[in-house]
C-alpha cells in the first residue's frame, strides 16, 4: 500500500527513545501488575478527559463489561445500544446476564441520537451504550435528559471533544481501548473506565481483581482484567501528543471536505459542536464496493465496517429494520487518515476516487 488505511507508526517514530526508556523503567523495576505506571496513567488519563477516576482494564470489551456491572446493571435489565458499531460493544453486555437492545443511529453521524434511543427504551431499560464512533461525539446530554444513565463506548473517540467535554467525562462512566490501531493505541491489549462516580470506579477496581477489594475477601464473581505496567508506561509517553495527533487527523479530514471529494461521494458530518479526532474518516457512496476495489488496485487502503450489523450477526440475531443502520452498513467506506496524513496524499486518493467515479 502506498497510502495504508491506518498509520500509527509514523507519528510513534520521534518517541522510539522515549518508548525504549519507559520500557526499561518497567523492566529495571520488577514491578509488571499493577504498580506505579498503572496508578500514575490512571491519573493521567482521568485528568485529560476531565474525570474524577480511571481503573485501567485489559482491553476495551472487558472495559464495557465491568462498566455495565460497576453501574448496577444485571441479569433482567435491558441495555440499548447501537447496531451500527464494532461487535464488542453488544457483546460485552452478554456477561453481565443483561439483554441488548439495539436502536438505530443517524447515517450522517454514524451516532445514536435522543430519537433513536428513545425508540428502544423501555422500563426495564438500566443503561444505553454511546457508542462515539469513528471519533463523532454521540450527545450525550441529550440521551440522559430522557432518564437513562449513559455508558459510553469512547474506543474510537480518545482526543476528540465535544460541546460539553471530552468524550470519557459526558456520561454516568465511560471506557476506552488501547488497542495497537486506536487513537491512543498500546503495544499490546489494554483498556480503561473513566467516571466522576466514586462508588462506580471502586466497583470497578473490586470487579478487575476478581471481585476482591483486599485481595482477601471475595464479594462477588469478578475477572482477571488489569491493565500492565508495560502497557501504562507506553501510553504515559504518547498522552501527552494525543491532542496533537488529533490535530492532525482533523486537519487532514479538513483536507479531504476542501478537496471537493463531497460532490462525489457523501462526507461524514461532525455531531453538533463536535471536534471529532476522526479514528475513521468514513464516506459513503452507493459505489463503495466498486471504490474500495479501485482504490485497492492504486495502492489505497480502503474498506467498509460493519457491513454485517451487530442485529445481524449470528450469535445475535434478531428480527428488526434499523433504516439508518441499514444504510450506513451498505454504504461505509472508510478512507485513509491518520495523524500524519498531509494534505498532498489526501490529494491522491481524492484524485483516485474521482478517477474511479469518471
Ligand atoms: C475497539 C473497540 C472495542 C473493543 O476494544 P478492545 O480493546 O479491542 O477489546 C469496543 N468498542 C468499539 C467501538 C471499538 O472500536
Amino acid at each position: 500500500m502506498t497510502i495504508p488505511l491506518f498509520d500509527t507508526a509514523s507519528a510513534l517514530a520521534p518517541l522510539h527513545d522515549e518508548l525504549r526508556a519507559a520500557i526499561a523503567r518497567v523492566l529495571d523495576s520488577g514491578r509488571y501488575i499493577l504498580g506505579p505506571e498503572v496508578r500514575a496513567f490512571e491519573a493521567e488519563l482521568a485528568a485529560y478527559v476531565g474525570a474524577e477516576h480511571a481503573v485501567g482494564v485489559a482491553n476495551g470489551t472487558d472495559a464495557l463489561t465491568v462498566a455495565l456491572r460497576a453501574m448496577g446493571v444485571g441479569p433482567g435489565d435491558e441495555v440499548v445500544v447501537p447496531s451500527f458499531s464494532f461487535y464488542a460493544s453488544a457483546e460485552a453486555i452478554e456477561p453481565t446476564g443483561a439483554t441488548p437492545v439495539f436502536c438505530d443511529i443517524d447515517p450522517a453521524t454514524f451516532c445514536v441520537t435522543p430519537e433513536t434511543v428513545r425508540a428502544a427504551l423501555s422500563p426495564r431499560t438500566k443503561a444505553v451504550i454511546a457508542v462515539h464512533l469513528f471519533g463523532n461525539v454521540a450527545p450525550v446530554a441529550e440521551i440522559e435528559a430522557l432518564g437513562v444513565p449513559v455508558l459510553e463506548d469512547a474506543a474510537q473517540a480518545a482526543g476528540s471533544l465535544g460541546p460539553d467535554g471530552r468524550p470519557g467525562s459526558l456520561g454516568a462512566a465511560a471506557t476506552f481501548s488501547f488497542y495497537p490501531s486506536k487513537n491512543l493505541g498500546a503495544f499490546g491489549d489494554g483498556g480503561a473506565i473513566t467516571t466522576s462516580d466514586a462508588r462506580i470506579a471502586e466497583r470497578a477496581r473490586m470487579l478487575r481483581f476478581h471481585g476482591s477489594r483486599d485481595k482477601q475477601t471475595f464479594e462477588e464473581f469478578g475477572y482477571n482484567s488489569r491493565l500492565d505496567e508495560l502497557q501504562a508506561a507506553i501510553l504515559r509517553v504518547q498522552l501527552p501528543h494525543l491532542d496533537a495527533w488529533a490535530d492532525g487527523r482533523r486537519a487532514a479530514a479538513a483536507c479531504y471536505a476542501a478537496s471537493g471529494i463531497g460532490e462525489l461521494v457523501t462526507l461524514p458530518s461532525a455531531t453538533a459542536g463536535a471536534q471529532p479526532a476522526w479514528h475513521l474518516y468514513v464516506i459513503r457512496s452507493e459505489r463503495a464496493d466498486e471504490l474500495a476495489q479501485a482504490l485497492g488496485a492504486a495502492g489505497i487502503g480502503a474498506r467498509a465496517y460493519y457491513r454485517r450489523p451487530i442485529h445481524r450477526q449470528p450469535a445475535i440475531a434478531v428480527d428488526l429494520e434499523l433504516p439508518g443502520t441499514r444504510e450506513a452498513a451498505r454504504t461505509n467506506l472508510a478512507l485513509p487518515i491518520s495523524p500524519t496524513l498531509d494534505a498532498e496524499r489526501v490529494g491522491e486518493v481524492a484524485a483516485a476516487l474521482r478517477a474511479a467515479l469518471a
